[in-house]
């Protein structure tokens, strides 16, 4: 067999059917690009600028009360509206477009201006993953809404307008892109194995261990083999759940203790308030049972080498296909020590 520590390769992601270009042998090439500022400078527990503590007003004139624990509203400047009437055009086969209704929420981690997912109490975490479990069920539950993508965007690099803690709730009548790839391979695995693909796969990491980088009794958190960002990770649950929903009640404190535990590793390794992008996948609301969905979360963070080196998906990645340098082996290596 080749070497995949040294030898130029392609890794097949099975959840999306698509491949990275890996070369590890150019992890000493010199680095001239953009220098990242680094922006973690202590913020105060109460900012009067934040439209997200407490109190404060927002766009529009809607005042947040005085919430003291998680806090959810409807998003002032919503991507989707509930009341968009469903309607399709098509030309030629070319030119199509669907109406697309839906309704997008906030949720407020906490109060306190200044916390990050690492630095919040457990039990603080574990009303945020409640707050999840209850949106996930209730916007499930609106007839248009066929998916609930809950997702958060960490720091300035990611995009993040607001350093308070918070994450979006994006629910829509279309299951979107990258939920359907999932969700095909899932079931043609199902179909062609009689097994579930996540199910399967956590099995074989948990007897390589290589990349893996962090368990308690209810989740694992580890750098997928297919990784494309140089610390991207990957958090299963430990038994086949299709979503949130199933979750037991310990299973849920698991949740928020891996969560905490994966990104006070982050926050460790560049000594940095670690920037990503992190989402919950699971299966859609759209009614059928979806027992080939196993519920996951993507970390997807920026950072290369420094807290202030980043990765930036372009050129041959946005012509042809993603490629890295460090191999998702040593990675996991990293953030394993850390
Ligand atoms: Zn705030
Ligand atoms: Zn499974
Ligand atoms: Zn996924």
């Amino acid at each position: 067999m080749f070497d995949w520590k040294q030898d130029p390769h392609r890794r097949y992601n099975p959840l999306t059917r698509e491949w990275v270009l890996v070369s590890p042998h150019r992890t000493q090439r010199p680095w001239q690009g953009q220098v990242e500022e680094n922006t973690a400078l202590t913020q105060p527990t109460y900012d009067p600028d934040c439209y997200l503590c407490p109190g404060n007003p927002r766009v529009g004139g809607v005042r947040n009360p005085a919430y003291t624990s998680t806090f959810v509203f409807e998003n002032d400047f919503a991507a989707l509206k509930p009341t968009t009437p469903l309607d399709r055009f098509e030309q030629d086969g070319l030119l199509i477009a669907e109406t697309e209704p839906g309704i997008c929420r906030v949720v407020c981690f906490s109060p306190q201006h200044n916390l990050t997912m690492a630095n919040m109490e457990l039990p603080d975490l574990r009303k945020v993953a409640d707050t999840w479990v209850e949106q996930y069920e209730e916007l499930g539950r609106h007839p248009l809404i066929r998916y609930v993508q809950i997702f958060e965007n960490r720091g300035a690099m990611m995009g993040a307008s607001n350093p308070h803690p918070h994450c979006q709730i994006w629910s829509n009548h279309r299951v979107p892109n990258e939920v359907a790839k999932e969700q095909v391979s899932q079931r043609d695995w199902a179909e062609a194995r009689g097994s579930c693909l996540l199910c399967d796969y956590l099995k074989l990491e948990a007897a390589a261990r290589d990349r893996i980088v962090d368990e308690n009794h209810s989740f694992v958190t580890l750098v997928p083999f297919w990784a494309v960002w140089p610390f991207e990770t990957i958090v299963i649950s430990k038994r086949h759940h299709s979503s949130i929903s199933g979750l037991l009640d310990a299973e849920r404190e698991g949740l928020a203790d891996i969560l905490k535990r994966t990104t006070a590793r982050y926050d460790r390794l560049f000594q940095v308030s670690f920037p990503y992008s992190m989402g919950i996948h699971q299966k859609p609301t759209d009614g059928p049972e979806h027992a080939e969905w196993h519920l996951h979360v993507h970390f997807y963070p920026p950072l290369l080498r420094s807290a202030t080196v980043r990765k930036f998906l372009v050129g041959y990645e946005m012509l042809a296909l993603p490629q890295r340098d460090i191999t998702a082996e040593a990675a996991a290596e990293r953030l394993r020590s850390f």
